[in-house]
């Protein structure tokens, strides 16, 4: 009998390596293996469920919703749409918005709206200054977008008009942005690239920035969205607001659904102009519906706070029993710890042989993102394991750490 693994290599792409676990069944933010193996689940289907698996106001829902209304078209109106729209506008504090089915839709159609209204508001802008190491999808302008080129290169030739300065850099914003650039796009925290957490002027700098040269302010709250870096919006921590807003992965804890928001001023899309088969559906906006009235009843958001805070001193704590940590860093349950040598993936495995399910960004960089019903025992159990796994890994060649921005 074939493995399951040797079933995959047979008939999928080989898009990437995945992990030798194959899970059966969640519960809160533990998952089962198909040997019946139990492990705390730290990628949380990287950073989407926020409230974990098996949470009733995503299976209740999903099942009433599924058996009344699943899909109608955006020919008619639904119910769950219009009200999910009506309480994204309301938190968000912008005024429009568009559902999809992912993060990379939902920044797609943000550079579709910021490249109409340069179009139609300021003499053809079309420039979009991006960020390096950021990370903003896989269609063909996102990954233009993100700033990582070998996710870019073999597709090659990529959309025009796309350029990368350095996050957390005001004075390189300012040489690039000018009377081509329509819009400056971020996130608030980079998640992919790092974990990397910008200093706290700098997005009120970028805010100030956008408006003195009248270019649009997209932020990427794909990941950070929804509470997990301890506000509802990443960007709430800085007091500063976006023209442009794109979000997916939390916001249905599981349930494939994106947006994209602005304010009135940067809504230009007239009828035709955009559109969607699968968005803003009766299932998926009913499901999202109850998530976000879950987030915000319960108050995950502070309460992602209090938690990161906690397990990050856990963390730091044991930087003097092993010296290869040499950063943990993040904002609320969107936590990154950097190691001195490329032993990340030794990391990992580690912790995944002793029950934590968790993954490196990059060789010198792991993440945790467990949902935010996450319990402080939990993570004082994952902390624990994350102990004995690094005495188990051998401290490998010090390397120059590869992040550039914290
Ligand atoms: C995951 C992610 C995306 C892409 O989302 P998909 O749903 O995989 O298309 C875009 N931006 C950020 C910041 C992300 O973390």
């Amino acid at each position: 009998m074939p493995t399951i693994a040797e079933r995959e290599a047979t008939v999928c792409f080989n898009t990437g390596k995945r992990f030798p676990v194959t899970i059966v069944r969640g519960e809160g933010s533990r998952v089962w293996d198909d040997q019946g193996k139990s492990y705390l689940d730290f990628v949380a289907g990287i950073a989407v469920l926020a409230l974990g698996h098996g949470h009733p106001a995503v299976v209740e829902t999903l099942k009433s919703q599924a058996a009344q209304l699943i899909q109608v078209s955006n020919y008619f109106y639904s119910v769950p749409q219009i009200e999910l729209a009506e309480l994204l506008t309301q938190v968000s504090g912008l005024s429009r918005v568009f559902f999809c089915n992912s993060g990379a839709e939902a920044n797609e159609g943000c550079i579709k709206l910021a490249r109409k209204w340069g179009q139609t508001e300021k003499n053809g802008a079309f420039e979009i200054v991006a960020m390096e190491q950021s990370f903003h999808g896989r269609t063909l302008a996102t990954v233009t977008a993100t700033g990582t080129p070998r996710y870019s290169e073999p597709f090659q030739p990529l959309p025009d008009g796309f350029r990368h300065v350095p996050f957390n850099d005001v004075a390189a914003l300012e040489a690039v942005v000018g009377d081509r650039t329509c819009a400056v796009m971020l996130e608030s925290v980079q998640g992919e690239g790092g974990v990397n957490v910008p200093d706290p002027d700098y997005l009120p700098a970028v805010r100030a920035l956008c408006d003195e040269r009248n270019v649009a302010l997209i932020m990427d709250e794909v990941q950070t969205g929804f509470g997990r870096t301890g506000r509802l919006f990443g960007f709430q921590h800085s007091g500063v607001a976006p023209d442009i807003m794109a979000i997916a992965k939390g916001l249905g804890s599981g349930v494939p659904i994106g947006a994209f928001l602005a304010n009135e001023r940067f809504s230009v899309f007239q009828p035709g102009d955009h559109g969607t088969t699968f968005g803003g559906q009766p299932l998926t906006t009913a499901v999202a519906l109850s998530v976000v009235r879950t987030i915000i009843k319960e108050d995950l958001p502070a309460q992602a706070e209090a938690k990161g805070e906690r397990v990050r001193a856990k963390l730091r704590a044991l930087e003097d029993r092993h010296p290869q940590i040499v950063d943990v860093r993040g904002q609320g349950l969107l936590i990154g710890i950097e190691f001195d040598g490329e032993i990340a993936g030794a990391v990992v495995s580690a912790c995944r042989e002793r029950g934590l399910l968790c993954s490196n960004l990059k060789p010198t960089v792991i993440r945790w993102v467990p949902p935010l019903t996450v319990t402080e025992a939990e993570l004082d159990e994952a902390a624990a394991i994350f102990d004995t796994a690094l005495s188990a890994v051998e401290p490998a060649e010090p390397t120059r750490s590869l992040s550039g921005t914290r």
